[in-house]
């Protein structure tokens, strides 16, 4: 069975046990963090000992491994959330790509296709495929997955460039590929048709923010298409009630999809968009206690079976990671 790398080391995809498929630890605005040290109330002692706590009582509810979406843009720091997981008994995988609605960082404005030297993307594609192979850099800890995100803006130029360079690495690399979708404009589909029209295996692809949308025939064509359903906004209810949100999975439950849905919270232990107080305050049940304390037993009482949870949180992340990696015969090689 294919190893997955996580901060234990590479395991066996059939050894992830529960995963929660789309968590963060810290997302830091990078360019804010470092003109202005501490901003946002950030104290690396006081948030490590914070983020051990939490993700210590998240091991405590049941979950063994969680991926961490926090890529550059986001201010991906895979040392710190190691060391923050040290101890807890919780594995973290980590992920590569960038994020943004619109645009790259001026650097990319100058160099790649169309630009000064109009080169192919090595630039970006050469960033991404190093996470995945070599490591992020010298922590020795390598991507599990390689992510896109496309917002309400859709696919702007940028956007589209960073999900061609994606799909590249991706068949280059064989690893699988998780998205942040703008579920209300229905931008899942977009990323479907950019990345099997490269050529990417959708039944290696997980469209995310899924549960920021009740409309069945949307959420039903991503699972035609191949792809699974990232219900990876739980206990956040910034479009989609909290109570509208367990009657769609229900009957995505019920119509037998268990097999293509994987959870999550989207949460970080500390965010510099926001202080816990706001969030409070905002999303009081955007807890990383969501999950196991108030939507699994929801869904164990409107019917959902221990198998079809298991499934979800479990089998689906295990198939994910294992499935035939979708990268093109070598250069070369026979038919
Ligand atoms: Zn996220």
């Amino acid at each position: 069975m294919p190893q997955v790398p996580t901060t234990a080391g590479d395991i066996e995809a059939g050894e992830l046990g529960v995963v929660l498929m789309h968590e963060h630890v810290f997302i830091r605005t990078e360019t804010l963090q470092s003109g202005w040290p501490g901003f946002g109330g950030w104290d690396t002692a006081a948030e490590l000992r914070a983020a051990r706590d939490r993700l210590g009582r998240l091991r405590e509810a049941g979950v063994d491994t969680i991926l961490d979406m926090t890529v550059p843009g986001l201010g991906r720091d895979p040392a710190l959330v190691a060391q923050a997981a040290e101890g807890t008994g919780l594995r973290i995988m980590f992920a590569t790509g960038y994020y943004t609605y619109d645009n790259l960082p001026f650097p990319f404005q100058f160099r790649g296709p169309g630009k000064i030297l109009d080169g192919d993307d090595h630039v970006l594609e050469s960033l991404f495929e190093r996470d995945l192979t070599v490591g992020i850099g010298d922590t020795g800890l390598r991507a599990a997955v390689l992510k896109v995100v496309t917002d309400e803006p859709g696919m702007t130029p940028d956007v589209e460039r960073i999900a061609n360079a994606v799909a590249s690495v991706a068949l280059r690399t064989g690893a699988p590929v998780c998205t942040h979708a703008h579920a209300p404009t229905r931008r899942g589909l977009e990323q479907q048709r950019l990345l099997a029209g490269r050529g990417v295996d959708l039944g290696r692809v997980v469209i995310g923010h899924s549960n920021e949308s009740t409309d069945l025939d949307y959420l039903q064509q991503i699972i035609d298409n191949g792809s699974y359903l990232g219900w990876d906004r739980c206990g956040l209810q910034l479009t989609v009630p909290l109570e509208a949100q367990i009657d769609t999975l229900v009957a995505l439950c019920e119509r037998g999809y268990s097999g293509r849905i994987m959870l999550a919270h989207d949460k970080a232990s500390f965010m510099d968009w926001f202080t816990n107080d706001e969030i409070g305050f905002g999303a009081p049940d955007w807890q990383y206690s969501y999950i196991p304390s108030t939507m699994l037993p929801a869904l164990r009482e409107r019917g959902v079976s221990q198998d079809q949870i298991d499934q979800m949180l479990i089998g689906n992340p295990r198939d994910f990671f294992s499935a035939p990696a979708s990268a093109p015969p070598a250069a070369g090689a026979a038919g």
